[in-house]
């Protein structure tokens, strides 16, 4: 089976130095932010190029503890997009936030220009969570435009786009607050649930340092009304010795097997996704859309011919029941491009240990697919 993932391969690359990692964290004795957390959260920091990062439980916690951090209190309102993973929307949730919905475009990713429209209508928006979906990064330049022109607080959803640049800007640059996951699946994945947010704000950094840690200012006092939302020191160790040093190889083989995609897959029935015009994209999923009454089809078709796939995502978030029950949910957005990107999205297996071959056959057998 050609799968979305394969972890197993991974463990064979980054077992020993994982192992070690572990040693010596267990020596140690010291499980709770310590030293480990400390030296992960530098090296992200200068891999990203930004000057603080916080470690903390995931991704989810790392986006609400942002907005806490940037003084989103209960009520505000925080536009945000229809396609993303859940998590995006509940974390504006859990801080007590309003989402508000934007329509996305043709590659899934909101559409700025209808952020405009959305933020021109309410002046009472301040506070926005953009997410670089599937590892395409937004027009950074635009994104820019629309925070000084509505003087937004932002928190880049980077939990897909690690690395991804935009006019070598990188993602995460333009907000105040960056957050990002590492999740499994996640381009740069632990062996369990961890997260980031990254500032260059120093007061941001110490407030979201007090938020993930019972917002604590010092031991037994507490200022904020915080969370547990803690990176192990085993997390921390093993991402800084055996995962962190390989993410550039591995976004680099993911960036080769979209551009085979890209250029080999050649079935009138299957639409490529096209990033913008200076868009460095990470690939954290491929996407391709087919046409609504034929996207099972085309699933069973591959699935037959050994190759998994997957949805990204098969409904969009203001339908999600969740939110529908919420307290503070919005009445629902019109957004017909969300909703034909949920209905037409197939996600084609894109990860750093994939053998030509396989890639190959994926390649061949999309193009002997007719609907
Ligand atoms: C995975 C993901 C999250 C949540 O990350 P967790 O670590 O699973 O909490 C948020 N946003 C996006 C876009 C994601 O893909």
């Amino acid at each position: 089976m050609v799968q979305s993932n394969d972890f197993r391969r991974q463990w064979i690359e980054v077992g020993d130095a994982a192992m070690a990692a572990v040693q010596r964290v267990g020596g140690s004795g010291w499980y709770i932010l310590g030293n480990e957390v400390k030296q992960f959260e530098t090296a992200l920091a200068t891999y990203w190029g930004i000057n603080y990062a916080v470690g903390v439980a995931n991704g989810m916690d790392a986006i609400e503890i942002g907005l806490r951090a940037l003084g989103l209190e209960a009520g505000g309102k925080v536009l945000t997009t229809p396609v993303s993973a859940f998590p995006t929307t509940l974390a504006i949730l859990r801080a007590g936030g309003v989402p508000v919905f934007a329509d996305v475009d043709d590659n899934g990713n909101i559409d700025l220009e209808g952020c405009r429209a959305v933020l021109r209508r309410d002046n009472s928006i301040r506070f926005f969570v953009p997410v670089h979906l599937y590892g395409i990064p937004l027009d950074l330049i635009r994104l820019q435009e629309l925070k000084d022109e509505f003087d937004l607080a932002i928190v880049e959803d980077c939990a897909q786009s690690i690395g991804a640049a935009y006019a070598d800007l990188p993602v995460g640059t333009v907000g105040q607050v960056t957050a990002t996951s590492f999740y499994p699946t996640k381009n740069l994945g632990a062996f369990g649930d961890g997260g980031a947010l990254l500032t260059d704000d120093n007061d941001l950094a110490i407030r979201a340092a007090s938020l993930r840690n019972y917002g604590q200012s010092s031991l037994y006092v507490h200022d904020l009304a915080g969370l547990n939302s803690r990176l192990d020191e085993l997390h921390a160790a093993v991402l800084r010795d055996a995962l962190l040093p390989k993410l550039h190889r591995w976004t680099e083989a993911r960036r080769g097997i979209a551009r085979e995609y890209l250029s080999r897959i050649q079935n009138p029935a299957i639409a490529r996704p096209t990033p913008p015009e200076g868009a460095k994209p990470v690939w954290h999923l491929f996407p391709v859309f087919i046409a609504a009454d034929w996207r099972d089809a085309f699933r069973a078709f591959l699935r037959e011919a050994g190759i998994a796939t997957g949805i990204h995502y098969p409904r969009v978030i203001p339908m999600q029941e969740a939110l529908l029950r919420s307290f503070n949910a919005t009445t629902p957005a019109v957004v017909p491009k969300a909703e034909r990107i949920t209905a037409t999205e197939v996600s084609l297996p894109i990860h750093p240990f994939l053998s030509s071959a396989e890639v190959n056959h994926v390649i061949d057998t999309c193009n002997e697919w007719r609907p």
